[in-house]
């Protein structure tokens, strides 16, 4: 199927775009890779008048590492897995991304794209909510930051306004010796969207407890969630398997999942259980 007629626009600088939406209104649909937008309006979903592409600005495709790890949000999920600053501060991330989908869909699909379409079957968020991440907003009344957790807001919403882009992602540095895990669990194929995602991050101090954990979950609920009553129950305990299991049995009870090809609700729920277990015990064994 075609697609309908529309104006295209793909400034060179972020000040140019911002200007564009505020101009163009509810009537521009900004597009990063093109993944979801095109097949909007393929489907007649989205009919724009007017589509503004950030393809052209240079400065939002760039990886940072000056102290936090800045993630421009048109960075695809290809380069974000093949970056060195991303692989020294938050592999988490890179892990997430190397996730997503196929390789065509990593090359194409941008991380600002991927997290403004807030689909809770996102890889990298959980990743970014473990990680403790901000979107950072650019707007006509300058930048603001926001933390991921406030950045979802519902089923494919997000706190960004009408007259807002996504500029990047900052991922502050973690704390040495944290231990990061990831996992993609589907019952399908390796390249569908997820049964259920988990990412954690976890701090121990020197006698082996745990100072600080925080677990992202994906797939299980209307937006990314963060599983922060089994953060708390860890917090300042030993990653005993009393106290793992009391962590996942919170995980799960922090989900409401829906029924699809992937699995029942019941069995989602349950997996989230399983895998925030099994990545627990693994950071508790070294
Ligand atoms: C076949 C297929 C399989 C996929 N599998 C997975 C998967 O397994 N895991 C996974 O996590 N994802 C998956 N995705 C999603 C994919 O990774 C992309 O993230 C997603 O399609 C959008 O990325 P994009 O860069 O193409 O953004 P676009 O489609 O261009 O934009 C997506 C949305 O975000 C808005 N937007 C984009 N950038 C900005 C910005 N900077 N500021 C404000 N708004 C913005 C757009 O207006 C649009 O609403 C899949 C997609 C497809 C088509």
């Amino acid at each position: 199927m075609s697609l309908p007629r529309f104006e295209y626009r793909a400034p060179g600088t972020l000040a140019d775009a911002l200007a564009v939406r505020r101009e163009a209104g509810e009537d521009a649909l900004v597009m990063a890779g093109g993944l979801t937008t095109v097949i909007l309006m393929r489907e007649r979903l989205a009919r724009p008048r007017l589509v503004l592409s950030l393809s052209e600005i240079e400065a939002l495709r760039r990886i940072e590492a000056n102290g936090a790890l800045s993630i421009g949000a048109m960075a695809t999920h290809a380069e974000i897995v093949r970056s060195p600053a991303v692989a020294a501060v938050a592999p988490l991330i890179a892990e997430a991304c190397g996730h997503v989908g196929s390789p065509a869909i990593r090359n194409m699909g941008t991380l600002g794209g991927n997290v403004c379409h807030a689909d809770s079957a996102s890889d990298p968020a959980p990743a970014l909510l473990a990680l403790d991440a901000e979107a950072v907003i650019a707007g006509p009344r300058g930048e603001r930051r926001l933390p991921m957790t406030g950045f979802f807001q519902g089923t494919l919403t997000t706190a960004l306004g009408g007259d807002e882009l996504l500029a990047a992602i900052r991922i502050p540095r973690p704390a040495a010796g944290t231990a990061s895990r990831f996992v993609k669990y589907t019952a399908t194929t390796a390249e569908a969207f997820a049964t259920v995602t988990v990412a954690m991050t976890v701090v121990k101090d020197a006698a082996g407890a745990c100072r600080s954990a925080r677990i992202g979950l994906g797939s299980v609920a209307s937006t990314p969630i963060r599983a922060t009553a089994a953060e708390s129950l860890l917090a300042g305990r030993r990653l005993t398997r009393e106290a793992i299991d009391e962590a996942a049995r919170a995980a799960a009870d922090a989900t409401s999942p829906s029924s699809n090809n992937q699995g029942s609700a019941g069995y989602r729920r349950e997996m989230t259980r399983v895998w925030v277990r099994r990545l627990l015990e693994d950071i508790a064994a070294r």
